[in-house]
């Protein structure tokens, strides 16, 4: 269940707006864009910096259900 919502949103794009917590600009570069890449362990899913490649967030598993959902009511 978890690896196929991640399938979805595997390599999608992330803005980077907020100003604080998980989606703010990146640390390294300041980048305001991410993209969703693969998880380690526990973590369902990573945010990388798609200007640099840094490793930006985890997302966890609940979090890449709400962004499924939210792609499904867009698409
Ligand atoms: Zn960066």
């Amino acid at each position: 269940m978890a690896q196929d919502t991640y399938a979805r949103l595997a390599g999608d794009k992330v803005e980077l707006s907020a100003v604080s917590g998980a989606f703010k600009p990146c640390r390294y570069c300041g980048g305001r864009t991410a993209y969703v890449a693969e998880g380690v362990n526990h973590h369902a899913a990573a945010l990388r910096c798609l200007s640099c490649d840094h490793h930006h967030a985890w997302l966890s598993r609940d979090h890449l259900a709400a962004m499924a959902a939210q792609k499904g009511a867009v698409a």
